[in-house]
């Protein structure tokens, strides 16, 4: 890879763990005994009497904030884990099959882990 394409990607990967971070901000704190990980603040609506069905829809809200931490904070891991990898001069390679990790992918997903030989061989786990 030339170096100017790796300097792009990583300032990609760089950006986007600054939105991710920003997102995950807007509605959890930073948990600061554990790093990268967050806590969704539960939603208060501040209603005098906490009427039942004001808690019901707070208790819906918080858990599809949860649901969204946990998509963004894997996908943060994600690119914190690619960000070692530069620093470690290791970024690029498939972690199953070692081979280089076409250009294309790395585009399109500058965390990618696998090729994509290998990442179809090994689907994830969809939820
Ligand atoms: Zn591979």
């Amino acid at each position: 890879m030339d170096k100017k394409t790796f300097s792009e990607l990583k300032k990609k990967l760089e950006q986007e763990r600054t939105l991710l971070e920003k997102d995950l901000l807007k509605f959890a704190d930073k948990d600061k005994k554990i790093s990268n990980d967050y806590d969704t603040r539960f939603p208060n609506f501040g209603g005098r009497s906490s009427a039942p069905d004001e808690d019901a829809k707070e208790v819906e809200i918080y858990e599809n904030l949860l649901a969204v931490e946990y998509a963004l904070e894997l996908r943060l891991k994600e690119v914190n884990e690619a960000l070692e990898k530069i620093k470690k001069d290791n970024y690029g390679h498939c972690e199953i099959c070692k081979k280089d990790i076409k250009l294309d992918r790395l585009k399109a997903n500058s965390a990618a882990k696998t090729c994509i030989a290998c990442n179809n061989k090994n689907k994830p786990q969809e939820k």
